[in-house]
Formats: structure tokens, sequence, C-alpha cells
């Protein structure tokens, strides 16, 4: 059973202390992705709320930049404490919020984040936040105040990217979560005050982001806001920010491609490409929901394909046996339908699709696994980001054609390249357009920069390089 005092949350964290909304309590509802039941709920919190916690952030800010790096390495290392001490019940709560299986939540969801609260604490040796350049020094100081608004896919991943680099820089932050799943924001923030943070120094204001979101990118006290979401909100964020010239670092969405080239070992290619493709039921941002494949071995890569993901058994999240959970909400459940349903009339389906029916509790956000194969990379299912659990196959004739598929999208975040000829493949890699590729099945390394080219944004997470996102040079001549 979940505690009660973790999930259901009445107020803000501002300046050190939790608080209620300064214009009343409005609470909203955070709804369990298995089965559509209240699983907490979140005050809403408004305008002048964002306006007290900029200002705590503001007054905390000289003091917390001004604290050797190791202090604030050491303050993250308890963060970091704090988190693995309430790892059962973050992954339990993140498990129905967004609906990713348990056993894959508590693995992805919460121990990754650990990981990278590890890779901060190290990565602040790293960076040289001093060094001579003929007669200048160069200092690197924190940026200031981050606004650090999150969506609600791998919430507390996302939180933990831009909070871990932020704090690790010496700047203080006002964070946003996402309504559709904040809880972890809250139990972070647990953590934090239980690690002694000074305060103002984290911030957290929960609340709708049509009605906040402004209030928080077009503040001038704030110095540099990092967002990871929709490109639209994105852009609508930089516009904002423009207004006061205040940095904006972004990670949008993707459309990225696994490119099998025709030495690939295809059993192992095909079933990795669709693991990758309906992780956390396809809403993730680095998904490869492009297929890629010699037009010669198409048919043999479909009964792959779904020899693959016929293994993803759809249920409850908190199933012992469950593969693949309910997509995050609602909206996002009628909005994958639509997308599926538009492409029913087009293209050819192999496998899943709107009509596709699984044992799944009532009430829950449950979408089958579908596929789409001899796919024109022209369509819309090849060029729209799903964000649900939908894999296109799409057939190339050489590789030149190959690398120009996967380059004709609007996003480039990530993608794979797998073929038995190392260095031809690495090749391939260098002429793909995106933020990070995978050449056969290399693993996510937390310490590599993170970020998209195109309209997947811009700025880099985690590592060193994510540190240095949030902080500005100097040059003292002498
Ligand atoms: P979203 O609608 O863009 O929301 C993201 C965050 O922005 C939420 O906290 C949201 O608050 C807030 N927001 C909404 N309107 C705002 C405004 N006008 N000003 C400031 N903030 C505002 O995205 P989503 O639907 O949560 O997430 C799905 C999208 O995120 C997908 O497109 C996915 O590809 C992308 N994504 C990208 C990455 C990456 O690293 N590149 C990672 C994950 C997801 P509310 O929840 O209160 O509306
Ligand atoms: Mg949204």
């Amino acid at each position: 059973m979940l505690d009660n005092r973790l999930t259901h949350r009445s107020s803000l964290y501002i300046n050190g202390r939790w608080c209620a909304p300064e214009n009343g309590l409005v609470l909203t509802d955070v709804i369990n992705a298995a089965d559509g039941s209240v699983l907490g709920h979140v005050p809403s919190g408004g305008v002048s709320d964002i306006e007290a916690a900029v200002q705590a952030a503001r007054a905390a800010f000289e003091s917390w930049s001004n604290l050797p790096p190791s202090v604030r390495a050491d303050y993250l290392m308890k963060i970091q404490d704090g988190v693995v001490g309430r790892a059962v019940a973050l992954a339990e709560i993140i498990a129905q919020e967004v609906g990713m299986p348990l056993k894959m939540a508590s693995a992805i969801q919460v121990g990754l984040p650990v990981t990278n609260l590890g890779g901060f604490v190290r990565a602040i040796d790293e960076v040289e936040w001093e060094y001579e350049l003929g007669n200048s020094s160069i200092c690197r100081e924190a940026a200031g105040v981050v606004a650090a608004i999150t969506p609600w896919n791998y919430p507390l991943h996302q939180l933990v990217g831009k909070v871990g680099g932020a704090l690790a820089a010496g700047c203080t932050v006002v964070a946003k979560p996402a309504d559709i799943a904040p809880l972890s924001a809250f139990i972070l923030a647990d953590a934090i005050e239980e690690a002694g943070l000074p305060a103002g120094v984290f911030n957290l204001v929960s609340g709708p982001g049509r009605v906040i979101g402004d209030a928080l990118s077009g503040h001038a006290d704030v110095d540099l806001i990092s967002f990871t979401g929709s490109t639209a909100v994105g852009s609508r964020i930089a516009k904002t920010a423009a207004n006061n010239i205040t940095r904006v670092a972004l990670e949008l969405g993707g459309k990225s491609a696994s490119i099998l080239l025709d030495d690939a070992d295809l059993e192992k290619a095909v079933k990795t490409s669709v693991n990758n493709c309906f992780l956390n039921s396809g809403q993730t941002c680095s998904a490869w929901t492009r297929l890629v494949v010699p037009r010669s071995r198409q048919e043999v890569v479909i009964e792959l394909a779904i020899t693959a993901a016929k293994k993803l058994t759809l249920g409850h999240p908190m199933d012992e046996g469950t593969r693949l959970g309910p997509l995050a909400c609602a909206s996002q459940m009628a909005s994958v339908l639509k997308m599926i349903k538009a492409a029913e009339g087009s293209e050819r389906l192999v496998y899943g699709g709107s009509a596709a029916v699984a044992e799944v509790p009532e009430g829950g956000f449950y979408v089958h696994p579908t596929i789409f194969a001899d796919v024109d990379n022209k369509s819309p299912i090849a060029q729209d980001e799903v964000f649900g659990p939908v894999l296109v196959i799409i057939p190339y004739d050489s590789v030149d054609e190959a690398v120009a598929i996967a380059n004709d999208s609007a996003y480039g975040l990530a993608g794979a390249v797998w073929g038995a000829d190392q260095e031809r493949a690495v090749a391939v890699a260098k002429r793909i357009r995106t933020g990070q590729v995978d050449v056969n099945g290399g693993r996510f390394n937390p310490a590599a920069p993170f970020g998209g080219y195109k309209k997947s944004g811009y700025g880099r997470e985690f590592g060193a390089l994510g540190i240095e996102e949030f902080t500005e040079l100097k040059a003292i001549q002498q």
C-alpha cells in the first residue's frame, strides 16, 4: 500500500518550507494510468507562487553559487541517499502515474536518476571551473536562477537531469513538473529538504503549465529555462523568454530511425529495436520509431518484429507478467488511437492496430502494440511523433537512401545503426543528423551529453557538459 502522505500533497515547496498556494488551495487529481482511478493529488500553484519561488531562488543564489563545488557535490550525494531511501515508493508511484511496468520503472524511472545523480557528483570534478588563457583567467560561473519545466514520461529522470546539473553548477532552481505525473518531484523535494539544502536553493511549484508557464518563462529574474516536452510548448517558451533575452535549453520530441545494414545480425537488431520502440509504451522521446531495412530483407524483418512484439504482454503495470503498460493518460490514448486509425486507411498493418484486443484492466489507457510495414517515409505515420506503441518499417534500396530516410525528419534526437562491419556502421552513424546514435546496441552512457538537433531542440544534459550548460564564462585580464 502506498503511503498517502507521498501521494496526497497539499503544499508547494518554496524558500525551504512547505506552504499552501497563495490564492487558496485547489487540488489537481493524479490519475492511475492502469485503471483510471485517483492515485493522489497535488496543489495547483498560481502566478503569485511562481513569483515567490523565483524571489526565493534569487535570494539564495549568491551564497549557493559561491560555495566550493565540492560542498555542492556533498549535498548532491545526500540528495542521492534520500532518493535511494525512497526508491521503492518512487517506483510504485511512477509505475502507476506513467504506466511503466514496475520492474522496469524501478530500474529506469528510479535507478537511472540515482545513477545520474552520482554522475553529476563525479562530473563536478571534471568541469574546469577556472583556467588560464594568456593574460586571462577564464572562470566558469553559475548562470543564475534556473526554471526547470519537465514532462510526464520519465518524470524523475528528466527533473534530475536539470536539477542535478543546475545545483552542481551553483544555480538555484524553480521546478515545474507536468500535471500528469508530478508526484516524484514532490518526493525529490522531500529528499532535498532532508539533505538540508539552504532555503530557496530548490523550489517546487506544481500547477497547469498553460496558467503558470508564461509567468516562469517570461520572468525577468529567471536566467535560464531548461525545458523538456513538446516542440509546440518549447517554441512558445523560447519566444516568451526572448523578451528578456533569457537563455533557453530545449529537449523536445523525436522520430528516430534504427538502420539495419545488409550485414546486420537481424535477430538481435530487430529484437532490440522493437523493445526500444515500445519502451514505456512508446512514450520515449528518443524511441527508435522507424525501422529502416534493406528491401530484400523486409519480410524476414516483419516476422522477427512480430515475434518480438508478441512477447510484450499488455497489462497492469503492477502485475509481474506485464511487459507493456498503459499510456499515461486518456488524452494520450485518444491521440495515439487517432493516429493509428488514420494510418490504417493507407498503410500495411502487420501487427496490432486500433481494433486489436488484449485482456487489460477496465478504465486504464491501454493501446495494443502496433506495427506498419512498407511505409513511405513521407507518410504522416513516418513523420509525426506518435508517442505511443507504434513501429513503422521502412524499406530502402541503398545505404545512401537509408541515411536520407533517417535524416528526412523534422526531428534529430537519436537513432541506431546495425551492421557486422563496425567501421562501416560507425561511418553511417556519423552521417545521421541527431544528438545520439547507438551502434550495434551500444549501451546508454549517463556521462555522455544528451540532446537534439533540429526540432528536437538545443542544449545538452547529463555529465560534465550537462553541468556546463548551467554556467556562464567570465574572462578576467591582468
Ligand atoms: P508538454 O505539453 O510540452 O508539457 C511539458 C511541460 O511543459 C509540462 O510540465 C507542462 O505543464 C508544461 N507547459 C505546458 N504549457 C506550458 C507553457 N505555455 N509554458 C511553460 N510550460 C508549459 O509535453 P508533454 O505532453 O508533457 O510531453 C510529451 C512531449 O515531450 C513529447 O513531444 C516528447 O517527445 C517530449 N519529450 C522530449 C524529451 C527529450 O528529452 N527530448 C523527453 C521527454 C519528452 P502541464 O503538464 O501542467 O501542462
Ligand atoms: Mg501537455
